[in-house]
């Protein structure tokens, strides 16, 4: 088996630098492997409706552009978010009204 020193296999040698070799880039890759899955606070990447810039659900308003993240609802006035289409908290729909369609028939 690989203790036999110059075992060829495919005509690659397993033997002198190849297996130390092989070993340490399996090594670098877990490393890799590890860095990459690294708990992360997993933070919703939303975008920006107008500017389509990066925001971030706790945003009010867009760092960009200026454009209102967050309103209140027209029934409760309470904050609810720009893309929700019903208030959660009295069911109210909620026309989109920072898409630049014009206003929705209702
Ligand atoms: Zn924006
Ligand atoms: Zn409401």
């Amino acid at each position: 088996m690989f203790c036999n020193y110059g075992f060829s296999w495919g005509g690659w040698h397993f033997g002198g630098w190849f297996m130390p070799g092989l070993f340490i880039l399996i090594i670098i890759a877990i490393i890799l492997w590890q860095m990459q899955k690294r708990p992360t606070v997993v933070a919703p990447h939303l975008s920006c409706p107008k500017c389509s810039g990066s925001v971030q659900a706790s945003y009010f308003r867009c760092p960009h552009c200026g454009e209102a993240l967050k309103h209140n609802c027209p029934n409760c006035s309470r904050i609810i978010e720009y893309d929700w289409q019903f208030c959660p908290y009295c069911n109210e729909h909620q026309t989109q009204q920072t898409s630049a369609s014009g206003a929705p028939a209702k």
